[in-house]
């Protein structure tokens, strides 16, 4: 038996939820009952290496723990299942899978990407896989389309895109996007970044991308416990080729945090559905405050992105970013005033966070590129968790009134 073997054959239990509802795909996709015990829940397998019964023939379907491991199999499968994806694979960060996607390219290929999006990200773009390996990077605003056109060159060979983006929660029409480069070439492969949706939000497999990925360190993760990041793709070569890099990178997250994330994900839907509706509600109470210069969240009908997003999500999630007004001071006032919120790096988590992203997660972008997206001095960043909505807006209420 090889590793899709396993694949196929544990398809029978995986087929059953296909076609069910999303909340029962989480419960239920890659947590069949253990075969041995019948064991309700996936088993950490923490063996490192696998016996063979001949020289390079295995016991069973796997050989060595960073090629595959039986409890990330559970996992990708899951993940996959949540995608209605061929193929999951599951790597040791969000940027771990990144830089896995990135690997698929070679010096002198040029990708579009968005001008506005996670630092990190922004960081390995511009200080490594540019500077070092050659690869050109054209940072963009997507929603322009002229530019988008003008910027696809024979050299094309990947868009990155994220929406929301993060921190300034713009959205791209992901069908537009697809349509005109597959008409300009359909080779060029199509990435989202989809970790401010979640799949229980936002499918864009099923808008046309090649791949989507995903920081599970934030939503699918839930609670601020585990690095993790995936990708999702029904393309069989790409996924041939991501898989190869995977394994031979080894970018791979632990079994104990493969379990971590099963455990999680059950819950994924009733999280997520409380996460946007708090996220609403403090967004619709900010966006009429006095002290607040901006509002951004793509669920407010006046947002500039409502329509899009409305079209191709399912809810808006629960961050939420603001300009408050009187630059740093105040915003800092601001932030060290929260008492339900903590302040902190990260997203998605059961508990609400609070971000300066000029100071903190976005610090590593030029100041310049920062001022130009409108990430001020003032900017703040909230990501709403599951606790009870009247505790949050409390919370920003008083911390707006000692500003
Ligand atoms: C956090 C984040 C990442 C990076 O993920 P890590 O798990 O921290 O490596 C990538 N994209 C977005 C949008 C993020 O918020």
């Amino acid at each position: 038996m090889d590793y899709n073997t396993i694949k196929e054959s544990n398809q029978t239990h995986d087929e059953k939820y296909k076609d069910m509802g999303f909340s029962t795909k989480c419960t239920h996709i890659g947590q069949e009952p253990d075969p041995i015990y019948g064991g309700v829940n996936v088993p950490i397998n923490l063996s490192t290496t696998y016996a063979q019964t001949y020289p390079n023939v295995p016991f069973g379907p796997f050989d060595y723990s960073r090629c595959g491991n039986p409890t990330r199999d559970h996992l990708e499968r899951l993940i996959a299942g949540l995608y209605s994806a061929k193929y999951s694979i599951s790597w040791s960060s969000g940027m771990a899978a990144t830089t896995g996607l990135i690997n698929m390219l070679c010096t002198g290929d040029e990708v579009i990407c968005m001008d506005d999006m996670y630092g990190g990200t922004q960081r390995y773009f511009r200080r490594i896989s540019q500077i070092n390996h050659n690869i050109k990077y054209k940072f963009i605003n997507m929603n322009n389309y002229d530019v988008l056109k003008s910027s696809l060159s024979e050299k094309t060979r990947l868009i990155w895109l994220e929406s929301p983006t993060n921190p300034t929660l713009k959205v791209t029409d992901i069908r537009t996007v697809v349509k005109m480069v597959k008409e300009f070439n359909k080779d060029i492969i199509i990435v989202v970044d989809n970790t401010f949706l979640s799949p229980y939000n936002c499918n864009p497999l099923s808008l046309g991308a090649d791949f989507v990925m995903e920081s599970a360190t934030k939503y699918l993760g839930g609670h601020s416990d585990i690095v993790m990041g995936c990708t999702a793709t029904n393309d069989d070569k790409l996924q041939e080729r991501l898989f190869f890099i995977s394994k031979t990178t080894g970018g791979v997250p632990s079994p104990f945090d493969c379990y971590m994330a099963i455990r999680s994900i059950k819950t994924l839907s009733i999280r997520v559905e409380r996460q946007n509706q708090n996220g609403l509600i403090l967004a619709q109470y900010l966006n009429k405050h006095p002290k607040i210069e901006k509002c951004m969240y793509p669920g407010l009908e006046t947002d500039e992105f409502h329509q899009v997003a409305k079209n191709q999500q399912k809810g808006f999630g629960g961050v939420l970013s603001l300009v408050i007004t009187g630059g740093l001071e105040k915003a800092a006032n601001f932030l060290t005033n929260l008492k339900v919120f903590t302040l902190a790096e990260s997203l998605g988590s059961v508990e609400s966070l609070a971000d300066h992203p000029a100071l903190m997660t976005h610090a590593s972008v030029p100041e310049d590129i920062r001022k130009e997206l409108g990430v001020v001095d003032g900017f703040v960043r909230l990501s709403c968790g599951i606790e009870d909505v009247e505790d949050l807006l409390n919370d920003v209420k008083q911390a707006l009134e000692k500003i």
